[in-house]
Formats: structure tokens, sequence, C-alpha cells
């Protein structure tokens, strides 16, 4: 545990489940207490990179529109909700006196050598200022399809290698991964640590996300072997209640932990 009490540069993601309503609306309650918790591990020297989705539920929850069925119509509500969500963390950010920097990320982005080399400097000076950089996809000139990345859990997996982080944090609607499907298993046990992405674990992961989100564990897998292969630990844990994030620095077990490869 003292890997986290070292770790001072994180990874926060954060998915639409956790942050909406079922209503689809942003939950504010929920999203303040998150903001609180993040400011606060700001003040105690962590540096936080927050990758946050719910910008098409923002959108659609805004203009009250119902949920978009075509990629374009997507890609609108997600240009009307991305300015409406940092709306909502700069003005919560600011109660803290923290600043908030928007970096929307596309897939070619991190592809292309030059450009991540552009995109982890940026990182880097926002971090040196004491900036609280916030990630999405760049959903509205995604092409072919809204998430190019495989959906938010990917890209925070790429986020965690192009900042450099110590740790990669995915808050959920689940626990962690257990290892049958706790949906349709009562008997479901949480699996507290993987040191092997083994087809055995993948066998365990549920499939696809909720009716808001479009994570689901395999994707959530799929991230830890992005991030544990390039040395940066992950854990998967309950987002419900923000303040996980400090039972987690002060070394208690939750959720599951995924061991870096080197
Ligand atoms: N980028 C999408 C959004 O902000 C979410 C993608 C995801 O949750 O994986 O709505």
């Amino acid at each position: 545990m003292s890997m986290l009490q070292n770790s001072r540069r994180l990874v926060v993601k954060v998915g639409t489940s956790t942050l909406t309503h079922a209503t689809g609306a942003l939950n504010l309650r929920r999203i303040g207490a998150l903001v609180r918790v993040l400011s606060d591990l700001r003040n105690a020297g962590r540096e936080i990179v927050l990758v946050s989705s719910g910008a098409v539920s923002a959108g659609v929850a805004k203009v009250g529109a119902s949920r978009p069925s075509t990629i374009a119509e997507k890609q609108a509500m997600a240009a009307i909700g991305q300015s409406e969500l940092m709306r909502l963390y700069d003005q919560l950010f600011s109660l803290y006196g923290h600043t908030v920097a928007q970096i929307l990320l596309t897939r070619d982005v991190v592809d292309n050598p030059t450009r991540r080399a552009l995109a982890e400097n940026t990182f880097e000076s926002l971090l040196s200022m004491g900036c609280v950089p916030i990630v999405n996809e760049n959903d509205p000139v995604s092409t072919d399809e809204l998430t190019k990345f495989g959906g938010n859990d990917i890209l925070s997996a790429y986020v965690s290698r192009v900042c450099h982080a110590d740790v990669l944090i995915n808050l959920s609607d689940v626990d962690g991964l257990y290892d049958k499907d706790p949906r349709k298993c009562p008997d479901a046990k949480l699996i507290s640590r993987v040191d092997l992405l083994s087809d055995e674990v993948y066998a365990s992961a549920g499939g696809a996300g909720t009716e808001r989100g479009t994570g689901g564990m395999e994707a959530k897998l799929h991230a830890a072997a992005l991030a544990t292969e390039a040395g940066i630990p992950m854990y998967i844990m309950n987002g419900h209640d923000p303040d996980v994030l400090y039972r987690l620095l002060d070394g208690e077990a939750v959720g599951t932990y995924f061991a870096a490869r080197s």
C-alpha cells in the first residue's frame, strides 16, 4: 500500500452512470462530492487528471431531447453537453480554489508521435502549474463512430500513459471485478487483486455496460491491460461515494487492483 502513498500523479476516470441519475440528467450531489475529494487530494499534494464522460447525457438533458439514435445526433449532443460539463466542473473546482483545463483527445493524437509528444508537454505544463486537466474524447469530431477510442475506459488508459501517471483509478458503478457476473449470480465474489490478465479473467467479465454508460467490464479489462503493460497499476472501484478515494489512499483494500507488469 506504500505504492499508493507515494503515488503523486493520479488519473481518475469517472463514467456516465456515476455522473448521472437514472433520468439521464447530471447527478449534482455526486459530482459535487467528487470535486470536493479531488480538490482535497490536490491540496494534499497529489496531481490529478480527471477523465470524465457524461457529455452526451448532459447534452440530452440540457436540450430535453430523447436519447439520440444517429451518430450525428450523438455528436451534436456531446458538443452541447461538453461545455455544460466543463462549466459545472469549472464552477465547482473554483469554489475550492482550483483551476481546470479541458483536453479533448482523438485517437490520432495518441497514435501520432509528434501530436502525442505535444499532448504530453501540455499535460506536463498544466500539472506543473497546479491545474486539474479534465479529459474527454473529442466526440463531435471523432470519425466513424462516437467512441473511436472504444470508450472512456480505454481513453483513460491512454491518458495515464501520455501523462506518465503513477496510478489509474476507474470509478465505476460496480465494486470491482467479480469471478462471475454479479447481476446474474448472487454468490459472485469480488476479486481483490489481478496479477495477470489471463483468459480466465476475461471470461469473468460480464460484457457490455449500462444503458447510459458505454464501458462494461470487458472495456475496463482492456484498459487494465493497456495501463499495466506500461507499468501503471489500475484500480476499479465503485464511485457511488467518491470518499472511496480517501479510503483507497489511506491503505484500505477497496475494489480490484491490477498490478503493473513492470
Ligand atoms: N465520451 C462520451 C461522453 O462524454 C462517453 C464515452 C464513454 O463513456 O465511454 O458522453
